[in-house]
Parts: structure tokens; C-alpha cells; sequence
């Protein structure tokens, strides 16, 4: 079944910019997609276009049988608790704790003020904590955000986006910030939410052996356009 379909989808900045150009593919519920291309090609853009952060010119983005760019704010609301964000840096509050965090991302609802974490029903709580235990956090689950490396700290994003139980993660270069053994863990764990949880991932990378190795598919833009879309195997027979 198909989770995601962007049609024809262009964007434009100001007058002249145009980073996105009749862009066109989609995305099977659980599949493992990679979206590389170097950088300025609007692979961001695109993600962006995606959960609506910004709003495309042109086209349509269908998610989940529902078209993207028509939706009202509750509407929008309601499908973007489907859709996990991770980012490159991580976008984590640096006093809060890894738990609240991770809550945090829940809706984002209740408050980013650090000791908040009784405003959270138990049953939340413990689902944050099994959450970060997965994630091989168990450790770090009360330490303030600010005292964790770059690899746990992507790790918490994770578990702040899982805990929406959301159908698709979309992830703007996840490990550009990361040394290799770093950036091996958190692919190893978008692979696995991928194949085990069956949620589907959409992937920003400008690393083309990592998504080589890691993708059901990669689809590759340049200058705004779609340039390939293939598995891995059609990839490496052309070259
Ligand atoms: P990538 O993620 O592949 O590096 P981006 O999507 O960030 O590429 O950028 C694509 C193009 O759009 C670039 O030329 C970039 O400068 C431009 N761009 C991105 N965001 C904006 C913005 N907010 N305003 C104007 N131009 C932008
Ligand atoms: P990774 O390779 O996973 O990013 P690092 O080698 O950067 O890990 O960090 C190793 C250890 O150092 C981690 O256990 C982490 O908790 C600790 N650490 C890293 N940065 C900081 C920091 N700014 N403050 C406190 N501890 C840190």
C-alpha cells in the first residue's frame, strides 16, 4: 500500500530560487527510503514540504489517503503526531532530561519547563522509559540532554518521535553531525523501526554508501529534480 505520494511538486523561494521542480514519487507503507543528492539539491526542502513546515508552490503531497497541502491546522495537527522528525541536530531541549524529552515530543503537549515530568500520566512515563531502553538508553533516562554525546542525543530524537507511535519517520540528515560508529547505530535503529515496527522511513543523507547499504530504495535529486529512483542493486548495475 502506498503511505506517501508527492505528485508534481515544485518550490519556489522569493523570485528566484527554485529548489524544488516537478518533483514526483512515492513511498510504500514500511519501506526504507533514502533521498540523497548533494548539498543545495533540496533534499530539506522537500522534507519540509512533506510535514508542512513550509508550504509547496505547486502539486500535491498525499499522506495516508489524505492531501497534505489542503489541510486545516487541527487537521495538520493530527497528521504530523503521525509523522516522526528527526533532525540533524537533534533539536533536543538542553535542560530538560532525556525522559522529559522524549515526553516532550509526545503532542508536544504539556510544559518545557525542566521538573515537569509529574505532569505526565505514569502509564506515558513508562512507555518513554521502554522507549529509551530499546534505544540503549537506560542509563541517561534522568541526565540533562546537554550531557549526552551526539549519538545519544539523536537517539533521544528517536525515541521523542516513537512515542507519537507515528506511521512514518522523516529524518533531514540524521547522521551528518556523527563520527562513523555514532552514525552505524542510529542507522541501525532506523533500519530496525523500519523492518520490525514496519513504520516507514524517509531519509535525508549526503552519504551515498549509506544509503546504499541501508535502503529498500534510493531516490536521488539534483538541482531540484528527480534524477534516479531505484532499488540499490538497480543503482550500482549502472555504474
Ligand atoms: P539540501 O537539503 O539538499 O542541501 P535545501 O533544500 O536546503 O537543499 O536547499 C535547496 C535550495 O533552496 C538551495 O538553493 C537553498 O539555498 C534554497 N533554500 C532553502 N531554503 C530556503 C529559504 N528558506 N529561502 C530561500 N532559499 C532557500
Ligand atoms: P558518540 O561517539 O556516541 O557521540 P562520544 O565519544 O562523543 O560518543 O562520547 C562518549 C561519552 O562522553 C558519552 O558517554 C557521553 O555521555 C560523554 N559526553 C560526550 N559529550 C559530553 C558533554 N558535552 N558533556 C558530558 N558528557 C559528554
Amino acid at each position: 500500500m502506498t503511505l506517501l505520494e508527492v505528485n508534481h511538486v515544485s518550490k519556489q523561494f522569493g523570485n528566484e530560487t527554485k529548489a524544488l521542480s516537478d518533483v514526483n514519487f512515492s513511498v510504500s507503507e514500511g519501506e526504507f527510503v533514502s533521498i540523497i543528492g548533494p548539498s543545495g539539491a533540496g533534499k530539506s526542502t522537500l522534507l519540509r514540504c512533506i510535514n508542512r513546515m513550509i508550504d509547496a508552490s505547486n502539486g500535491e503531497i498525499i499522506f495516508d489517503n489524505m492531501n497534505v497541502m489542503n489541510l486545516k491546522k487541527k487537521e495538520l495537527k493530527m497528521v504530523r503526531t503521525k509523522i516522526g522528525m528527526i533532525f540533524q541536530h537533534y533539536n533536543l531541549v538542553n535542560r530538560l532530561s532525556v525522559i522529559e524529552n522524549t515526553l516532550h515530543g509526545n503532542l508536544g503537549k504539556k510544559s518545557t519547563i525542566a521538573g515537569a515530568l509529574g505532569l505526565y500520566s505514569q502509564e506515558e512515563k513508562e512507555q518513554a522509559v521502554k522507549i529509551l531502553s530499546t534505544l540503549g538508553l537506560d542509563e541517561h533516562i534522568y541526565k540533562r540532554a546537554d550531557q549526552l554525546s551526539g549519538g545519544q542525543k539523536q537517539r533521544v530524537g528517536i525515541a521523542r518521535a516513537l512515542i507519537q507511535n507515528p506511521r512514518m519517520m522523516l529524518c533531514d540528515e540524521p547522521i551528518a553531525s556523527l563520527d562513523p560508529n555514532s552514525a552505524k547505530v542510529i542507522m541501525d535503529h532506523l533500519r530496525n523501526i523500519s523492518t520490525t515496527m514496519g513504520i516507514t522511513v524517509l531519509v535525508n543523507l549526503h552519504q551515498v554508501d549509506v544509503a546504499l547499504k541501508y535502503s529498500d530504495r534510493v531516490i536521488g535529486i539534483n538541482h531540484g529534480q528527480v534524477v534516479f529512483n531505484g532499488t540499490p542493486k538497480d543503482i550500482t548495475k549502472d555504474d
